[in-house]
Order: structure tokens, then C-alpha cells, then sequence
């Protein structure tokens, strides 16, 4: 249908135009669908342009493993196609300073090598000789995983959108999608700022918002906004930082870092982030405008936590810090797929802090799932509607406290590897 120059009905309506949207609605397009995607203000606008990138592709289990591998893979083949470097190998080192720390990286090197992932150990000595401006001397084991590194999320972006539009999706930037529309238990489409579109196939990727556009059909998502931030160094010449210098993930200090234009970024998963009550953000929220001012108490723990493993890092040290808000679910793994009672409607969200780089595979099993009905991966951890048969997750405010709780415990708590 055609209504004012404008195309109304399409086979599939993407809701969010971050990585999430992006990389499925271009995997529809690959598969034939015509797709058009809704984005309330520019693409990457929401958590994306806020990303640190980090990828590790070594997570506690094989097949979620293997999802990110599989994932390295696409943005290579991506990189070929649009010729900019989006993922910058550096390698990514693991840190411990407590025995059951110890354990954990000896768990994770064995789970890798069992899969044929390259990891193993390394000494402290090597630490020290590889990041010379890294304290280390309280350091008791580390493992390197050398195929690991970042990827870099506006280039990302940029190539989704870019192979995207040649595929033919449509991109409507600036458009607020105000509900689902749905009738006897189907998604019909979506109604705009813009007016209403049609499709058989709705994929709510709307990040942060992907609560509140589940809840214009009744469906109650369990994710919450999650503050998080990062502080970034200025390149300093007594602290110079090669641009292939691992990534580190430090869990007892619950930091991760990762070396940026010269200097480093430093993130924090703290005990007790702040949770955003989406709903009271005004409808022309602009994530890009968050401050987190210096003194407060998430920023002085990062710096602290930062200051300890990089000692010259101190409040003298010239450096920005960025703030943003991100999508976590109880279990801290996405929730991908249909939800019951709903047909049509697909959720892609809830990537606890890494949907960057989970979204190359997961916009191909969203695909598969939409247009063929099924996978070839395992997504029994990550299928939207696992929480289904919880009882303790009926309301927004149990959500926030379960989700909230798995965010604090993110680096605190010992990882399980299985
Ligand atoms: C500080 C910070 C650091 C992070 N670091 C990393 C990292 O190192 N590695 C990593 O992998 N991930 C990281 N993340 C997480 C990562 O940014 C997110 O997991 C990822 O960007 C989620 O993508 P998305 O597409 O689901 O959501 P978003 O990027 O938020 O996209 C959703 C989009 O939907 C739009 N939208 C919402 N509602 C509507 C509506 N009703 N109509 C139209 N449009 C709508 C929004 O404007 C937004 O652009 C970080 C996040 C933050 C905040």
C-alpha cells in the first residue's frame, strides 16, 4: 500500500536503529524481506553510540562461544564489503589477584582450549613486559586470548546501515513509533509520528525503550535501564599506549580497559548501579547529553578501582567520562524471539552490556527465526520467552530489583563456566 508517496506495508517493521535493528533488519533484506526500519531520533543514537565495543569472545558457555566467534566472522566479511576497519584485534588479557579468581581463569582456559578457542595462560612477568603502565605486582595469573579485541560501534553502524540500504531496507530517522498495533492475537504493525505501517512482522529492538513498546501490546518484557560508564584517558607522553595494546578484564576490580585514540578507557561493573525508570525520560531524551558529574559515587569508585591497576590515572590526569544507559535481564543474556501470546512480534534486546558484539549472529537468528522458524544455534538461553513460567517477575518492580541485582553481581560475582 501506498499512501502519499509513501510506502505503508512491508514484510517486516524493525523498531530501534542500534546495532540490534540494524544487523537484523539487514539480515532480512539478505533473506528477500522488505524491510523498513524506525528510529525515534538518528541511527546509533541509543546505548550504541555509547559503547565501549569490547569483545570477548570466550563467554561461560560453548555455544554462547561459539555465537561470538561466528559473530568476528560476519564483521570481517562486513569490513571486506564497506572497506573500514570496524573490529581492531588486539588481543584481551584476563587478570587475577584472589585463588578463586585463579580458578576461574583456569576453568576458562580449559573451556577454551576443549573447543579449540585460543587462550592460555600467561605469566605476570609477560603482563608487566606487555603493559609496562599496568600495576602487576599484585597480580597471581592471567590468560590471554589473542584473537579478541574491540569493535568499534559508529563503524559498525555505518556498515549495517550501509549494506542495509542496499539490500533495500528502508530507514525512517526521526520517526517515533508511538504502539504495536495488534488484533486477535497477531501484530498487524505499528502505528508512527508519521502515521501507521503495516507488516505481518514486528522486531522490537528499541534498547532501552523496549519495555515500554512491549507494553503497548500488553507484553511484559524482563529487562531494565541500567546506568553504566566508562572514563577515557587523553594521550599522555609519560603514559604512552600502543593502539594494539590488550584489552584487560580485571573482575575482582570489576574494570575492563581497552586502549582508545592514545589513552585508555576505563569501565566499571559497580555493586549497585543506578536503574533509569524509562517511562519519566522525556520522549526527546538524548542519550548523547548524559553527564555523570565527577563527584559522584559511581564515578569516584571507578576512578578509584581505575587508579589501583593504572596508578598514574589520578583526578589530575585530563580525561572525559561517558555515560549511558544499558539493557540488562535477570540472567544477564539477551532475550531473542517470540514471547507468548503475540504472533509476529519478535524482541531483540536485553544485551547486558554486550550488544555490540553480540548483534552480528544475533540479527542472523533473528532472521532465521522470522523467516524460517528456526536456528541452527542453541537458543535456549537467550529465547525471549524463558522468564515466561517465572512468578517472581510479574511486576516492573520486581524486574528492576532482578535485573539490577544480576548487573551489580556482573564482575563481583565468580563467573560459572560450564
Ligand atoms: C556506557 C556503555 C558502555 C558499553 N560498552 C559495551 C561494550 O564494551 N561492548 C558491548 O558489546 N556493548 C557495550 N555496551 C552495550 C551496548 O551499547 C548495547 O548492548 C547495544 O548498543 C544495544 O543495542 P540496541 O540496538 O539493543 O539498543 P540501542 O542502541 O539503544 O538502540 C535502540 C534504538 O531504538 C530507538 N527507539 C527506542 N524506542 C523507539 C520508538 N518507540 N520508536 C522509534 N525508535 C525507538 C532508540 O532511539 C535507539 O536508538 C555499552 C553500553 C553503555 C551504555
Amino acid at each position: 500500500m501506498i499512501v502519499g508517496n509513501r510506502v505503508r506495508t512491508f514484510d517486516g517493521i524493525v523498531v530501534g536503529g542500534g546495532v540490534a535493528g540494524l544487523s537484523t533488519a539487514m539480515q532480512l533484506a539478505v533473506r528477500g524481506l522488505r524491510v523498513v526500519v524506525f528510529e525515534r531520533q538518528q541511527l546509533g543514537s541509543g546505548s550504541t553510540g555509547r559503547a565501549a565495543g569490547l569483545l570477548g569472545q570466550l563467554r561461560g558457555t560453548p555455544e554462547h562461544t561459539r555465537m561470538l566467534i561466528e559473530g568476528v566472522k560476519i564483521v570481517r566479511e562486513l569490513q571486506r564489503r564497506v572497506g573500514v576497519e570496524i573490529y581492531v584485534q588486539t588481543g584481551s588479557l584476563r587478570v587475577a589477584e584472589t585463588p578463586e579468581r585463579v580458578r576461574e581463569i583456569a576453568a576458562l582456559v580449559e573451556m577454551g582450549k576443549s573447543i579449540g578457542f585460543p587462550i592460555d595462560h600467561i605469566s605476570v612477568e609477560a603482563v608487566a613486559c606487555l603493559l609496562p603502565t599496568m600495576r602487576t605486582d599484585d597480580l597471581l595469573a592471567a590468560c590471554l586470548c589473542p584473537t579478541d579485541g574491540y569493535l568499534q560501534p559508529a563503524e559498525l553502524v555505518a556498515a549495517y546501515t550501509q549494506v542495509g540500504r542496499e539490500m533495500g531496507v528502508v530507514f525512517h530517522t526521526g520517526c517515533h513509533v508511538q504502539r504495536l498495533l495488534a488484533a486477535k492475537g497477531r501484530v498487524r504493525g505499528v502505528a508512527t509520528s508519521r502515521g501507521e505501517f503495516q507488516a505481518a512482522v514486528v522486531v522490537n529492538a528499541a534498547g532501552p525503550w523496549s519495555t515500554l513498546l512491549a507494553e503497548t501490546a500488553g507484553v511484559r518484557l524482563p529487562a531494565a535501564a541500567i546506568g553504566h560508564c566508562y572514563l577515557t584517558t587523553r594521550p599522555d607522553g609519560d603514559h604512552p599506549v600502543d593502539r594494539l595494546s590488550p584489552s584487560i578484564r580485571d573482575r575482582h576490580l570489576r574494570i575492563y580497559a581497552r586502549p582508545e585514540a592514545g589513552g585508555w578507557i576505563v569501565g566499571m561493573y559497580g555493586a549497585q548501579p543506578p536503574v533509569h525508570d524509562i517511562a519519566r525520560l522525556p520522549a526527546d531524551f538524548d542519550m548523547s547529553t548524559m553527564k555523570a558529574p565527577r563527584d559522584s559515587l559511581d564515578v569516584a569508585m571507578l576512578l578509584e578501582a581505575a587508579a589501583h591497576r593504572f596508578p598514574w590515572i589520578g583526578p589530575r590526569i585530563p580525561m572525559h567520562v561517558t555515560t549511558g544507559i544499558m539493557t540488562f535481564t535477570p540472567d544477564a543474556k539477551p532475550l531473542c524471539g517470540k514471547m507468548s501470546g503475540i504472533d509476529g512480534l519478535y524482541h531483540c534486546t536485553g544485551f547486558s552490556g554486550h550488544g555490540i558484539v553480540q548483534s552480528p549472529t544475533l540479527g542472523v537468528i533473528m532472521a532465521d527465526l522470522i523467516v524460517n522458524g528456526h536456528t541452527d544455534y542453541d537458543i535456549g538461553a537467550i529465547d525471549a520467552d524463558r522468564f515466561h513460567a517465572q512468578c517472581d517477575l510479574t511486576d516492573r518492580a520486581q524486574i528492576d530489583v532482578a535485573c539490577r541485582t544480576m548487573a551489580g553481581n556482573y564482575y563481583g560475582a565468580v563467573e560459572r563456566i560450564r
